[in-house]
């Protein structure tokens, strides 16, 4: 079943059309991973997802409802949320604060603080520290169980590698195996093995436009290098 579907999609900034007409469906469950170069679109694409970022034309739907016109705080009600770049954590508050902000307008689900403790036991030692003070790991870890929080049905998560050793990456990965249970998720990730081992779909963008849609199982590392530096044509 079709959970998220784009449509003919354009998002600008000011003149620039960082995002090109871009049609997608995501099935229910289905585990995407955004790839392609620094400027790409897929930042802008994901906040566009999430109702940050007004798109210029096209619809976004979730379930066959069009939630184009919703603000953010309204995509939230309707299953949408987004882990953005840089985590943008509240600092002076503890990693608990955190989740109980992004508990606050939940939807009805099964996620509380305390299952969150369980699917990331490295933050339970850390519960009243300030997120400020954290490592990045752990940072990361808090944000995602903040966007839990509200029992989305679609969870974005905008580069959740970056920066992290590769250590807090395993824990990270290792949390949202447990945290993906029954959602939608639309990754972008920089490192393309850990999209490739992760997601059942990948998605190259380019300038804007997808330029490569397969089932992760169906394509070679070499065929989404090549997309990724637009050597080739559109491909799957
Ligand atoms: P990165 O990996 O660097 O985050 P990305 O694929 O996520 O790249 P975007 O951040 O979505 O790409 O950027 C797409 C295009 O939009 C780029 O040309 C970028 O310079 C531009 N852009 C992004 N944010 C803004 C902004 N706030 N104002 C103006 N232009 C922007």
């Amino acid at each position: 079943m079709t959970h998220l579907t784009l449509e003919n999609l354009d998002v600008r900034h000011g003149q620039l059309r960082a995002v090109k007409h871009v049609s997608i469906s995501i099935a229910k469950s289905e585990i995407l991973a955004l790839v392609g170069a620094n400027g790409a679109g897929k930042s802008t694409l994901l906040r566009a997802i999430a109702g940050a970022h007004r798109p210029a034309s096209g619809r976004i739907m979730v379930s066959g409802t069009d939630i184009t016109p919703l603000q953010s705080f309204q995509r939230v009600a309707a299953g949408i949320s987004l882990v953005p770049e840089g985590r943008k954590l509240f600092q002076d508050m503890s990693v608990e604060e955190n989740l109980i902000v992004g508990g606050i307008s939940a939807r009805k689900g099964g996620w509380t603080v305390a299952k969150i403790f369980e699917a990331f036991p490295n933050l339970v030692k850390r519960r009243h520290a300030k997120t400020g003070t954290l490592s990045g790991g752990e940072q990361q870890a808090t944000a995602i169980g903040r966007a839990l929080m509200s029992n989305p049905e679609i969870l974005l998560l905008d580069e959740i590698s970056l920066g992290l050793s590769p250590a807090a990456v395993d824990l990270v990965y290792a949390s949202l195996e447990i945290a993906k249970a029954g959602t939608t998720l639309v990754l972008v990730e920089q490192d393309l093995s850990r999209a490739m081992n992760f997601a059942t779909r990948i998605v190259c963008m380019l300038e804007g436009q997808f330029v490569l849609d397969a089932q992760t199982q169906d394509v070679t590392r070499e065929q989404i290098t090549e997309a990724y530096f637009g050597n080739r044509g559109r491909g799957h």
